[in-house]
């Protein structure tokens, strides 16, 4: 699937579009979901044009992938969910239901999440 610059999150990341930021660096933007779905729910996006999980592994730098690996830990971290623990999501293609062609990691936590089933 090819990236398509027009998707949501490419938007936010040209600030044409708001969002609550919670963490940038060089490679990585985090912000707050608009529908939260537990009391912490941040998105953590690579700044990189990658449309999944797959696209990211196999395409992004080394340098890349070690930032954003290393945000996401410490974004849980900085919002306080560290210890009561966390559960990281990222949709990939349609049955998972992926709304935003743009890779990114749901953070979520801030309550107990329930055993994963679907
Ligand atoms: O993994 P998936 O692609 O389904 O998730 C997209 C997420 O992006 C949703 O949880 C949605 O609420 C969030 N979103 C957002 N800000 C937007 C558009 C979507 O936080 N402007």
């Amino acid at each position: 699937m090819a990236y398509d610059s027009t998707n949501i999150f490419a938007r936010i990341l040209r600030g044409e579009i708001p969002c609550k930021k919670a963490f940038e660096d060089d490679h990585v933007l985090a912000f707050h979901d608009i529908h939260p779905q537990a009391p912490t729910h941040i998105l953590v996006i690579p700044k990189g044009a990658y449309v999944s999980a797959a696209d990211f592994g196999a395409t992004a730098s080394d340098a890349e992938i070690a930032a954003f690996t290393r945000a996401v830990a410490r974004i849980a971290a900085e919002a306080g969910v560290e210890g009561s623990g966390y559960r990281l999501i990222s949709n990939h293609g349609p049955d998972s239901h992926q709304e935003v062609p743009h890779y990114h990691v749901h953070i979520l936590g801030g309550r107990p999440l329930g055993r994963l089933v679907t």
